[in-house]
């Protein structure tokens, strides 16, 4: 018998892996680590990498302590309400390319839940889109936000911001109003 320090309980040789805290106690650390801010965003990262070769895209042009840093300042309390839910998975905050079809940089990514992140797959991806003026001119219709990225010369991330109305980060970057048809 052995006595962990953690759990300050005493359990058999088997229980431990490790010299002085038992296996369980072990699991819950690993666990509070990965749940915390800094793990999370640790598992997003690495998996942004490995995601980024599978497609042969660009690793992400930010580093790790950049994308802490940039998921600080954005986060709107998506963590704080995970945990609160008792770590519900459809409440786990992702970090997700805006299009899908570049690569990993601060102007390409946001963040949501993971259930917001699977409707946005199912719903979003073949969505048309209008291009509008500012005085309320229709002309364009596009297939994609990618297809009207490429017509247009305008990034993805502008017209998926515009069709999502947020006003703070369309304002100045388009002349253009953009709306799913
Ligand atoms: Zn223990």
């Amino acid at each position: 018998m052995k006595r962990c320090k953690r759990c300050k309980i005493h359990k058999h040789q088997d229980h431990f892996k490790e010299v002085n805290i038992c296996i369980d106690c072990r699991r819950e650390m690993n666990l509070a680590r990965d749940r915390s801010v800094v793990g999370m965003i640790k598992i997003i990262y690495q998996s942004q990498k490995t995601n980024s070769i599978q497609r042969s895209h660009h690793l992400p042009d930010y580093t790790m302590e950049e994308l802490l840093v940039f998921y600080n300042q954005n986060d709107n309390g998506l963590h704080k309400r995970w945990v609160e839910s008792g770590y519900d998975k459809d409440l786990k905050p992702s970090v997700d390319r805006i299009d899908s079809e570049l690569s990993y940089t601060l102007d390409n990514i946001e963040m949501m839940t993971w259930a917001e992140n699977n409707a946005k797959g199912r719903t979003e991806r073949h969505k048309r889109v209008m291009q509008i003026t500012r005085l309320g001119e229709v002309i364009g219709i596009f297939d994609s936000i990618k297809d009207a990225s490429v017509e247009t010369g305008i990034p993805a991330s502008t017209i998926h911001y515009g069709c999502n109305n947020d006003k703070k980060k369309t304002f100045g970057q388009s002349r253009f109003k953009w709306k799913y048809v």
